[in-house]
């Protein structure tokens, strides 16, 4: 049973799609560089990819048998002169006459005057004469020249984010040097009086900076390179600077000092340095405040202190704008998939909920398992978390086993 309220007038809050829409189109793409096949990986491909020769090059044969004619075998049990060997690698001296056979390991080039391959499991395998015990096919066990990639075609899209098999194109193809885009150079601050760093003596009201560092991993994980630029004081003058200081990279990612306190001084900073700021309320928990804006050519994104809305807002508005930044074709917002989840969830109904949870593939499909925890500032409920379910707005709680759209960010794994 899924239970409602009808919830509260959120005619300032700005729906989560909406906002998305409009950090997408504030994105600019970053130029693209030339690097080594090897350091291709991750990356999104700026150049479309042909390929420079057929693969395979040549008929080939995806069996170890015999090549021989269709003819020939056609009524089997038949006995045939073995004329020559031919392992993978070597093309056949001979040409294949009536009432012969070829000896051919995989991989090896079909030989001139053969259309097939026995494999050896249907012969005796005979060195001198072979005997053949059942018919095989015109064409059977070939590997047809250019099936897997025909000289000239493109082989790979501009726009391609390279993984392992798209490596292995490239690979293929030759491309000793690839044209991709530069990693986007994400700043990463953290404001706060409160905070202090890893290794620093923890005083008594004081919080670790936990964020600088799980940012600094969403950045890598979606394509970029994180910059951390360490703690900024909750002054006006310490933000104007560090924000300043920030400039040199595309994208600047701040955590804290982005609600309505007396100390949050980020909007007002952006605004002393002429950005064009945009303050959102969004209708979402955790993550409600978010500041987007542009500045010298540069996007800034403020997000809430708190560690696990920092990680919420980053997977659905800066991931996106990296993924984006770099050329990635198609939709560049996290898919949505359906998951049955694994026990009951609450929620104030208030906003939509971006609940923790675990997601793990199995015979019935996914399910989803939320995390202990549902604070904003329980990091320890990121742990394992690997999607986030969406109660929306007005749900306040949902039975187990109801099936809800889950944002994954990171592959389910067999449980
Ligand atoms: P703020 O949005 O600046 O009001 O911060 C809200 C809360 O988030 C703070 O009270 C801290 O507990 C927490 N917080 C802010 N910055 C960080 C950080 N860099 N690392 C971990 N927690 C933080
Ligand atoms: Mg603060």
């Amino acid at each position: 049973m899924t239970t409602f309220q009808t919830p509260r007038a959120n005619d300032s809050l700005l729906p989560v799609e909406e906002a998305q829409r409009r950090v997408l189109e504030a994105v600019s793409l970053v130029e693209a560089e030339e690097v080594a096949l090897a350091d291709a990986h991750g990356r999104v491909l700026r150049e479309d990819v042909r390929a420079p020769f057929d693969v395979p090059a040549a008929d080939n044969t995806a069996m170890d048998g015999y090549a021989v004619r269709s003819e020939d075998v056609a009524n089997a049990p038949v006995s045939l002169r073995v004329i020559e060997d031919l392992p993978a690698g070597r093309v056949a001296e001979k040409r294949l006459e009536p009432g012969t056979a070829i000896r051919i390991m995989t991989g090896a080039q079909i030989p001139d005057g053969a259309d097939c391959v026995a494999q050896v499991e249907i012969t005796d395998a005979g060195s001198e004469v072979v005997q053949v015990l059942k018919a095989v096919r015109r064409g059977a066990n070939v590997r047809k020249r250019a099936e897997d990639m025909a000289e000239g075609d493109v082989v790979l899209a501009s726009g391609t984010r390279i993984g392992a098999g798209e490596i292995g194109v490239l690979a293929g193809a030759q491309k000793t040097r690839v044209l991709v885009s530069r990693k986007p150079a994400v700043a990463i601050l953290s404001t706060g009086d409160e905070i202090v760093d890893v290794g620093e003596e923890r005083g008594a009201g004081k919080v670790v900076n936990s964020n600088a560092y799980s940012l600094a991993a969403l950045v890598r994980e979606s394509g970029g390179e994180p910059r951390m630029q360490g703690i900024v004081r909750d002054t006006r003058e310490a933000t104007v600077a560090a924000i300043e200081s920030a400039l040199d990279c595309d994208f600047v990612v701040s955590s804290g000092g982005v609600s309505v306190g007396a100390y949050d001084f980020v909007k007002a900073a952006l605004d002393e340095l002429g950005a064009d700021t945009k303050f959102w309320r969004i209708a979402m928990k955790p993550g409600k405040p978010v500041v987007l804006s542009t500045l010298r050519g540069r996007m800034y994104f403020g997000l809430p202190g708190n560690p696990v809305s920092s990680m919420v807002s980053f997977l659905l508005f800066v991931a996106p704008s990296l993924r984006k930044a770099a050329g990635q074709a198609g939709d560049v917002l996290p898919p949505i998939v359906k998951a049955r989840v694994a026990a009951a969830m609450r929620s104030t109904g208030e906003r939509r909920t971006y609940h923790r949870v675990r997601v793990v593939a199995g015979a019935e499909g996914l399910t989803a398992h939320p995390m202990r925890a549902q604070g904003s500032g329980v990091s320890t409920s990121m742990v394992q978390a690997n999607g986030l379910a969406i109660l929306e707005s007005g749900v306040t709680s949902v039975d187990a086993g109801t099936i809800l759209d889950v944002v994954p960010f990171a592959l389910p794994h067999a449980s």
